[in-house]
């Protein structure tokens, strides 16, 4: 029986781990590198190898970030008062493009899923809770720019309601819709998520 060497089966397994990566995608990949030159293999491979150096959670925004605290949250010309709350880094990054919004952000690392067993506990809600609540000053908005998902909604509706139990007096938002539902944030073009960020609603 003829088997492929171990050296491409390794690398064939290992590329169909990743998300929406199946065995074929994986042999296919496998076998284009072995097309490739070894500086594009070692160059791929330095990537890999040191994609986490460098890389820390902002304490303030949760942002994975070269510093701590990170670049926009000790950026003088943000409005510290206004506080959009996201699912990923990646939703953040969509938003700045969009250079709309002069607030901070507040990565709370997905959303809750009790079919994948993902509770609050698992959300940087907390950490939220207690920024709006120790601010030196009064946090006037927080815009909450979950996916809009099912997953996402809820999200936000939870975390409307903790807000308002805990500090009713700040205002809380919602992007508008026009995003489509079940999409993400992180896909949205700019003129999109400018609409969505300017018909904001209160929620
Ligand atoms: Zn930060």
């Amino acid at each position: 029986m003829t088997k492929l060497p171990s050296s491409i089966e390794k690398l064939i397994n290992e590329f169909s781990k990743l998300p929406g990566i199946g065995q074929k995608t994986a042999q296919r990949l496998a076998f284009y590198l072995l097309k490739k030159d070894n500086i594009d293999i070692n160059a791929l491979s330095f990537a890999i190898a040191n994609l986490k150096l460098g890389v820390v959670f902002c304490s303030v925004c949760h942002n994975m970030v070269e510093t701590d605290p990170c670049a926009t949250c000790t950026d003088p010309q943000r409005d510290k008062s206004i506080i959009c709350v996201v699912e990923e880094p990646l939703d953040a990054l969509a938003i700045d493009r969009t250079s709309q919004f002069k607030g901070v952000f507040h990565i709370l690392g997905g959303v809750l899923n009790p079919l994948e067993g993902i509770g609050p506990e698992d959300l940087k809600i907390n950490d939220l809770l207690a920024r709006i609540t120790n601010h030196e000053s009064r946090i006037k908005e927080i815009i909450l720019a979950t996916n809009p998902s099912l997953e996402g909604e809820t999200t936000a509706m939870h975390l409307s309601k903790l807000i308002k139990s805990t500090n009713p007096e700040v205002k809380i938002t919602r992007l508008a819709r026009g995003l489509p539902m079940g999409g993400d944030l992180e896909y949205a073009d700019d003129i999109t998520l400018t609409r969505a960020l300017e018909g904001r609603r209160e929620f």
